[in-house]
């Protein structure tokens, strides 16, 4: 069984990595990195990312959508931006969602695009990477409001609890599981112990939240080996599973053929 992976949620086209991505790229074919999704942030990074994604077609996907800690009082507008990009190539729509640690004063515009954002999504029958800080509750209830219209998706970062992790597996979402499964101060473990390989994706969110032994450097996607070997460790089973099966995940997720 060969042992390759896919970063399935990684923000290389920021500028923490622009004078090194050649290097980058190389250490995630070193490190058996197959594929890289890029989630998107705000109008800003559109381009440097649709750029990298040409220039490795093939190996860096791009998604399109306002992130929901860049919603601001023109919003509407900005989104409007963001999808005047849209083509076949972009294969989700994200980075959306819910940020309940920015100040509360945001909330209202954040929920809106999050729902104006499902909406595209549905419409285009794209799936959806949502991020949840202090908002899974929250980022369920939006979804369940929109369970009969076939929405699909991955909560990505996931940080809840057992019974949160049922409720979106149930809803036909996967959980995007990163750097934190291997904090040692984390109960994500005993989470995720309890999740069936199958409900599972594996991600560094790159350039942040690098795993141990990486914890406080840049995140890069060659470390997700570290995220796979705690999985591995975790569920008991070995680690070209882990690969095989989450790599499975991905693709029945997400459109990669393109
Ligand atoms: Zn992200």
């Amino acid at each position: 069984m060969n042992k390759s992976f896919i970063d399935s949620h990684a923000h290389i086209y920021l500028k923490d990595f622009s004078n090194q991505l050649g290097a980058i790229i190389d250490n995630s074919i070193n490190n058996n990195v197959e594929k890289i999704l890029m989630p998107n942030i705000n109008l800003k990074t559109v381009n440097p990312m649709k750029k990298l994604s040409l220039k490795y077609e093939g190996r860096c996907f791009s998604m399109l959508g306002l992130h929901p800690c860049y919603v601001e009082g023109n919003y509407e507008k900005e989104i409007n931006e963001i999808f005047d990009f849209f083509d076949s190539k972009v294969i989700a729509i994200g980075e959306i969602g819910l940020d309940y640690y920015q100040s509360e004063k945001t909330f209202t515009n954040q929920l809106r695009a999050f729902e104006l954002q499902c909406e595209f999504a549905i419409d285009k029958k794209l799936p959806i990477v949502i991020h949840t800080r202090n908002s899974i509750d929250e980022s369920i209830n939006v979804i369940k409001r929109y369970s009969n219209k076939n929405i699909t998706g991955v909560f990505h970062c996931f940080t809840g609890n057992l019974k949160q992790a049922n409720q979106i597996i149930d809803l036909g979402f996967k959980i995007g599981v990163g750097g934190i499964l291997t904090f040692k101060n984390s109960d994500l473990k005993n989470v995720i112990s309890k999740i069936d390989l199958s409900s599972i994706l594996l991600e560094t969110d790159s350039p942040y939240l690098s795993p141990e032994p990486k914890r406080g450097k840049v995140n890069e996607p060659s470390n997700i080996k570290y995220v796979a070997e705690k999985l591995s460790e975790i569920l008991s089973v070995p680690i070209e599973l882990v690969a095989k099966v989450t790599s499975q995940n991905v693709n029945n997720l997400f459109d990669l053929s393109s």
